[in-house]
């Protein structure tokens, strides 16, 4: 679906003819410093470059930055960014329609600002909800030649057995492999979403919960096994009954990660048919399957 322009046309064009401006406040919203050693007292020349007065090394506006020796123009990365942030994502085809440069050099800009967006510091307290998404489009949206190869590469298809072939469970079990598994958690203020490995359990959930929860009081959850196990290492987790209508108990709630999937199926809906799943959340950077 493209995506409606109209309201962002002010934004677009002042963003068109003041990007380097735009980028140097930006950049240093306290006057420039030397990105090497911080020091201050910086020489400026006519080229738009500088010089540190203490290393003496040479900067521009866009060292040490994701930006830095691109040869796309710096009002083309700002506008990527703005049109990613600001509506419901974006694909990369869409991009090249509105920039006008091709579609490989707009997956390249859009796949190093998400590996830029990455939460590796982030640290989540208090009360936490917590669940797991499975992304990478619609099951029924995938071709019959196509769904019969995946069923064979997980070795589901029998040749003379077809009715079996697609039995609930063999299907479902296809669906598993194909898809990218997600794990997000949501404390109300920050959100974490990290790709799973396809065959995950309790412990490579209680891993990412370690690794990104600090000071946890409860782990809000639906009633899933996996949740129970992590119950055994010590975090006090609240199970809700999804199944009953129960979203809401004592207190505690678990519509914040409904709700932050919900945004999240939304967006991939809108932008991709069918995502590959090497690319869903950078996943092939985290777990190299
Ligand atoms: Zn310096």
């Amino acid at each position: 679906m493209r995506t409606d322009l109209t309201k962002h046309y002010k934004s677009i064009v002042y963003i068109t003819l003041h990007a380097k401006q735009i980028f140097h406040n930006l950049r240093w919203p306290t006057g420039v410093v030397c990105p090497y050693c911080g020091e201050v007292h910086i020489w400026h020349y006519k080229n738009g470059t500088y010089k540190c007065s203490h290393c003496n090394k040479r900067f521009s506006d866009t060292s040490n930055t994701i930006f830095h020796a691109s040869k796309i123009k710096i009002e083309y990365w700002l506008i990527a960014l703005y049109l990613l942030t600001m509506s419901k994502g974006i694909s990369s085809e869409e991009l090249s329609h509105y920039l006008g440069i091709t579609q490989k050099s707009c997956w390249y800009m859009l796949h190093k600002i998400r590996y830029a967006f990455r939460q590796d510091g982030t640290v989540l307290t208090g009360d936490v909800a917590v669940d797991e998404v499975y992304l990478g489009g619609k099951w029924s949206s995938v071709v019959l030649p196509k769904k019969i190869d995946i069923l064979k590469k997980y070795g589901l298809w029998y040749e003379d057995e077809i009715k079996r072939t697609w039995h609930k469970r063999n299907v479902l079990r296809a669906i598993a492999e194909y898809k990218q598994p997600v794990y997000g958690m949501n404390d109300g203020s920050k959100i974490v979403l990290q790709a799973l490995p396809n065959h995950f359990n309790s412990g490579d959930l209680l891993e990412l919960t370690n690794q990104y929860i600090s000071e946890c009081r409860h782990l809000v959850s639906d009633q899933s096994k996996l949740y129970k196990e992590i119950s055994k290492s010590g975090i006090d987790v609240i199970q809700m009954n999804h199944s009953q209508g129960e979203y809401k108990k004592d207190g505690y709630s678990s519509n914040r990660i409904e709700g932050t999937f919900s945004h999240l199926k939304r967006r991939y809906r809108l932008n991709y048919v069918r995502p590959n799943k090497k690319y869903v959340l950078n996943a092939k950077s985290r777990h190299k399957n």
